[in-house]
């Protein structure tokens, strides 16, 4: 079995634009080898926004050298890249953008859920690429929640398989690392064992609800991070509980960021901003 290493927190909350309440649970600039590939881990609400005519959101700006992974659970955003990818993710749905060589998105809420505002609740993560295919092209994945499959747990629980494989079922992301990315239910007072593999950076968030493993106990907002040693957990849960579990083989190899960029070195980052700043990273079509 997996051990628990730590129980991580977030680091307090801030506003991603005007349309994004985040609690930033982990980032790269700290233990950036230790979640690798996972750079970071951005919970947005609970939130409830008031209904509005102008969309709240993040308007344009770039990436390159990982993917952002954007997965919905409440309200909509509406997105739109410079490779020509656009789409609005709801409920269930996730949005799987590779940045690579460079991007320039914006996100911003729908403008059906901007018009009736409501419950918020989105899960932010930013995924490595390794060193070797950082430069590639850019591509977006739109994962409607009819594509990813459910499969029930022992003990009552159900987990989506949004990337990676459980009891034969394979989630329809495409990855470039062996990365698994399930969204897991818990009723209160259910046990579930969890076969996850060796050797991978092996990462437990609660969304809501409380979960208990060997007398450890974990909350809303936080990440139980387990050893990479070992091939399974078992998670209690106190109450009705919403997890993300994350696993991935580590990628080994140096963590330089600024910013919107990740890349492997210091030089690399500098081209990165030369490269943005003179427009070698396209243009967001006008809607
Ligand atoms: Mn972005």
């Amino acid at each position: 079995m997996k051990k628990i290493v730590e129980v991580l927190h977030a680091q307090g909350g801030h506003w991603v634009g005007d349309g994004f309440p985040v609690r930033s649970i982990f980032s790269y600039d700290r233990q950036a080898q230790e979640n690798s590939p996972f750079l970071l881990f951005d919970y947005a609400g609970p939130y409830n926004f008031p209904p509005a005519t102008i969309p709240r959101g993040v308007g344009q700006h770039p990436h390159r050298g990982f993917e952002t992974v954007t997965i919905a659970y409440e309200g909509e955003v509406a997105h739109r890249d410079s490779t020509g990818g656009g789409g609005t993710i709801k409920p269930g749905d996730v949005q799987w953008m590779t940045a690579a060589g460079g991007i320039i998105h914006e996100e911003f809420h729908s403008p059906a859920y901007t018009k009736t505002g409501g419950p918020f609740r989105m899960v932010q993560l930013w995924v490595n690429l390794p060193q070797k295919d950082k430069m590639t092209k850019a591509g977006y994945q739109g994962l409607t929640s009819d594509t990813i499959p459910v499969v029930a747990l022992a003990g009552g629980g159900t987990a989506r398989i949004i990337a990676g494989e459980l009891d034969g079922a394979k989630g329809p992301a495409r990855t470039f690392s062996p990365i698994n990315l399930w969204d897991v239910k818990l009723k209160a007072g259910s046990e579930a064992t969890l076969d996850l593999p060796e050797g991978h950076t092996t990462l437990v968030a609660v969304l809501s609800g409380h979960v208990t493993v060997d007398a450890t106990g974990a909350g809303e907002a936080e990440i139980i991070r387990f050893t990479r040693e070992g091939s399974g957990v078992t998670i209690r849960a106190d109450g009705d509980s919403q997890l993300l579990v994350l696993t991935g083989e580590p990628l080994n190899e140096p963590v330089f960021g600024y910013g919107p960029f990740v890349m492997t070195s210091e030089a690399e980052i500098r081209q990165a901003i030369t490269d943005f700043n003179s427009g070698r990273f396209g243009q967001v079509a006008p809607a």
